[in-house]
């Protein structure tokens, strides 16, 4: 569970009933929020009230939001989730690599939205929670480096080095969508990050050995042309 009681969120909207919706969501779950209409605004608040994080729409009326990103990156590391209406591929990936944490589309659902900000808390978080993970039955132990049958039925699993280690940095940011550059960063190097292929195929070795049916994956999931998401039960203690 997400301690929603001292986290503050600032929604960066110009479109009012939107605001209201967010606003009236996320105080409904104990969060405190704060909105700014435009860019101006938002830096104003960022600086003076210190939100935990940032919901972001990328068409403000004074700033284009992806610049937004990178000022407030200058500086602070606070979660920020975009929120657009805007579709375009280039534009996802462009507040990814500016240093968004997450994308959502308009129109969106509410319910998503809040799963969304509360896994980018988690992520947030991760330094000082269990490192223990449930895939299905699957419990996965980051410590251990052991893939575990809950229900004692099939042997552990065993993974080769890269896999755990695409594994373990998804489940890290579990909920989140992680892009295919960042994967290919941070799993195999600075020199890899478009060997979009590399990827592809140990995701698909992955499948095959963590999920029920490969074709129809139920855990780790494809966000098409820009990333994977990895859906997983974080255990709170052993
Ligand atoms: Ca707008």
């Amino acid at each position: 569970m997400i301690d929603s009681s001292k986290k503050c969120i600032l929604i960066v909207e110009d479109h009012l009933e939107i605001v209201r919706t967010l606003v009236m969501n996320f105080r409904a779950r104990g969060y405190l929020t704060l909105a700014a209409s435009d860019a101006k605004s938002a830096f104003t608040l960022l600086a003076e009230a210190k939100p935990d994080a940032m919901i972001l729409d990328l068409g403000l009326p004074d700033l284009d939001g992806l610049d937004v990103i990178t000022q407030t990156r200058s500086w602070s590391n606070l979660p920020i989730l975009v929120l657009s209406g805007r579709t375009e591929l280039d534009k996802k990936l462009s507040a990814l690599k500016s240093g968004a944490d997450d994308y959502i589309s308009k129109p969106f659902d509410i319910d998503e939205l809040v799963a969304r900000v509360e896994a980018v808390f988690r992520r947030a978080q991760k330094s000082t929670s269990t490192p223990l993970f449930l895939l299905g039955n699957w419990k996965v132990d980051l410590v251990k480096h052991s893939i575990s049958d809950i229900q004692g039925i099939q042997p552990d699993l065993h993974l080769t080095p890269i896999e755990w280690r695409l594994l373990e940095y998804l489940l890290t940011r579990s909920g989140s969508l992680v892009s295919q550059r960042e994967l290919l960063q941070k799993v195999w190097g600075e020199s890899y990050e478009t060997e979009t292929n590399y990827l592809r195929l140990f995701i698909s070795q992955l499948r095959k050995k963590i999920e029920p049916v490969p074709q129809l994956p139920k855990f780790l999931l494809t966000e098409p042309g820009i990333g994977y998401r990895i859906i997983a039960t974080h255990l709170e203690s052993n």
